[in-house]
């Protein structure tokens, strides 16, 4: 995984439009200050409500879309204070705003088949990156599965849907959409079933239970996985170190025995890490 070559800026960004996609989550667009082209899929922001009025330390999300290369779009999950501070910013106010942080995804060559495993708001780093699969040509050797516990909670699902040519499967737990159980059990029955490639770059986002059961799955299976961690973090840039991660130590990060979530990733190679 390469680091993010643009260099991260922090400005207040005007929230021009907000709209539910559930029911505990938005999507907040901003107003960047200057054009993004080029950012790689999978980097985050730090954001926080200009006025102050969230706390002091502001909170990671994954940059979830470019609708234009001046205007970014953020998927919400409202869980605690930073996030209810975010969806109380109404459209015209400002969001303070650094980014883009991290490393974020490499694609493969087009060539190479990818299959996402995602969980809920674990699904925001790849609208971007299924967008860029698209324009690679590799539409049919992108595979996704998107979860969750219920039909209502596959955030902003139409947007994923819409993008003609990728392999998208739903998976939820009671079975209001798509395969009857969760992404673990779904892949494992595309991989048994020959509708899921093995020689495939496998990427996951999505809450710890779902990393870990994918983590194990994947190592059992030997399977070549990336991981996007959502691991809690203070400053988003490497000074605090509030977001180690134990690195493997023989793994292509075991010169040090921990790595920051927020520098060397979110994503990191699974072999990389002791997760
Ligand atoms: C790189 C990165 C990208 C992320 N991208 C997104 C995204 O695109 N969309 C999105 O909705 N969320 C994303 N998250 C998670 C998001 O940052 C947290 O949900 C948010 O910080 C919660 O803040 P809060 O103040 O609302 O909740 P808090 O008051 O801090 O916590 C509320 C509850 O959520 C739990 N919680 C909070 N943060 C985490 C976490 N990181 N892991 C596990 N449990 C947690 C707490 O234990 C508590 O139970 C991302 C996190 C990281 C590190």
């Amino acid at each position: 995984m390469a680091t993010a070559e643009l260099t991260a800026w922090t400005a207040p960004c005007t929230l021009l439009s907000r709209r539910e996609v559930g029911p505990d989550a938005i999507i907040m667009e901003l107003a960047l200050p200057e054009p993004m082209t080029d950012v790689a899929p999978g980097v985050f922001a730090m954001l926080s409500p200009a006025d102050g009025s969230g706390p002091e330390i502001p909170r990671p999300f994954s940059l979830y879309d470019l609708p234009a290369p001046d205007r970014a779009t953020f998927l919400v999950q409202i869980m605690g204070r930073g996030t209810q501070a975010l969806a109380a910013v109404p459209p015209g106010q400002e969001v303070l705003c650094t980014m883009p942080l991290g490393n974020g995804f490499t694609l493969p060559a087009p060539e190479r088949p990818v299959v996402i495993v995602a969980g809920g708001v674990g699904c925001a780093p790849f609208l971007h990156y299924l967008r860029l699969r698209l324009q690679q040509g590799a539409g049919a050797r992108t595979h996704m599965i998107y979860g969750a516990r219920e039909a209502s909670r596959l955030y902003d699902y139409q947007a994923f849907a819409a993008l003609d040519g990728i392999d998208l499967r739903a998976a939820t737990d009671d079975g209001s959409l798509g395969f009857h159980g969760n992404v673990i059990a779904a892949l494992d029955a595309g991989l048994a079933n020959g509708t899921l490639p093995r020689d495939a770059d496998f990427l996951a986002c999505g809450p710890a239970g779902l990393l870990h059961g994918f983590a194990d799955y994947a190592r059992k299976q030997n399977l070549q996985a990336w991981l996007s961690l959502e691991t809690y973090m203070g400053c988003g840039f490497g000074v605090c170190n509030a977001c180690p991660v134990a690195t493997e130590p023989e793994g292509p990060l075991g010169a040090w025995p921990w790595a920051r979530t927020c520098c060397e990733g979110p994503v990191f190679p699974l072999t990389s890490i002791q997760f």
